[in-house]
């Protein structure tokens, strides 16, 4: 479970602070696929990223499992983010390095024995469904087989929790069904909680059991996604609905 308490979090901009998370206060219960929306520039990456401290927080608490994650540093940090496989839109694989070895890598960081890791990463690539691909580079493949690549190397750890920043925003219609049912498949069978942005709402509607929106820094609401995509309380919310419907 990941409880946000009183997340402030500002920018030094031209020499000026600029607040972007405002007093964000959240709970993200296990097995929760939880969607993030709001328009561009609302501060959902800057809040993902504070999820595991990519971005330090100026003030406020992360508590993750029972314990406040700001304060964490060097191998406790580099142990918790294990926990926190993260996917993006522009996929972020290794260009010059094969299928195989984008898998493999944080394994190796990690310091597994090549036998363990060989292991490990065929059963990651039949997870996805890419088995055929192992030798592969990056560029010989569809933006939906990349996201399965991304998606196999967030999952080598055997993380928690999954943190996705708008991973299905440069794919086709039909590619983004088919990724976010694989997100929702492996919430349900793994249990993994997943963290998500996005601005297409048939994603939310067909995985997210809870969404915020987030407007200029602040969390305007958040719930049950059924209840705040149809009976939002704010009209900010019912307007950004309309428009990315
Ligand atoms: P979103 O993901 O909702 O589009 P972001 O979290 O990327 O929003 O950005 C929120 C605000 O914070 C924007 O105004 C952006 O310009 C600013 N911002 C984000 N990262 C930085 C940074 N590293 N330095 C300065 N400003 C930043
Ligand atoms: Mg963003």
């Amino acid at each position: 479970m990941i409880m946000i308490k009183g997340l402030y979090k500002s920018f030094e901009n031209e020499g000026q602070e600029v607040e972007v998370l405002k007093n964000v206060n959240l709970t993200i219960e296990d097995g929760d696929i939880f969607g993030i929306i709001g328009p561009s520039g609302a501060g959902k990456s800057t809040l993902i990223r504070c999820f595991n401290l990519l971005e330090k927080p100026n003030k406020g608490e992360i508590i993750v499992d029972g314990v406040n994650i700001t304060k964490l540093n060097g191998k406790k940090l580099r142990d918790f983010r294990k926990n926190m496989g993260m996917i993006f839109q522009h996929f972020n694989l290794l260009q010059n390095s094969t299928v195989y070895k984008n898998i493999a890598f944080p394994l190796e960081i990690s310091g597994y024995s090549k036998d363990f890791i060989e292991q490990r990463v065929l059963e990651l690539l039949d997870m996805v469904n890419l088995k055929d691909k192992k030798d592969a580079y990056p560029s010989m493949l569809s933006g939906g087989q990349k996201q399965r690549v991304a998606i196999a190397r967030a999952l080598a750890l055997n993380p928690k929790y999954i943190l996705s920043d708008e991973a299905t925003s440069a794919l086709d219609p039909l590619t983004t069904r088919s990724i976010s049912d694989l997100l929702k498949f492996f919430n349900k069978k793994y249990g993994i909680t997943i963290i998500l942005i996005t601005h297409e709402m048939d994603v939310v509607k067909e995985i997210c059991n809870k969404v915020a929106f987030i407007n200029n820094g602040r969390i305007i609401e958040w719930g049950n996604t059924y209840d705040l995509l149809n009976f939002p309380k704010s009209i900010e919310i019912k307007q950004f609905v309309n428009e990315n419907n």
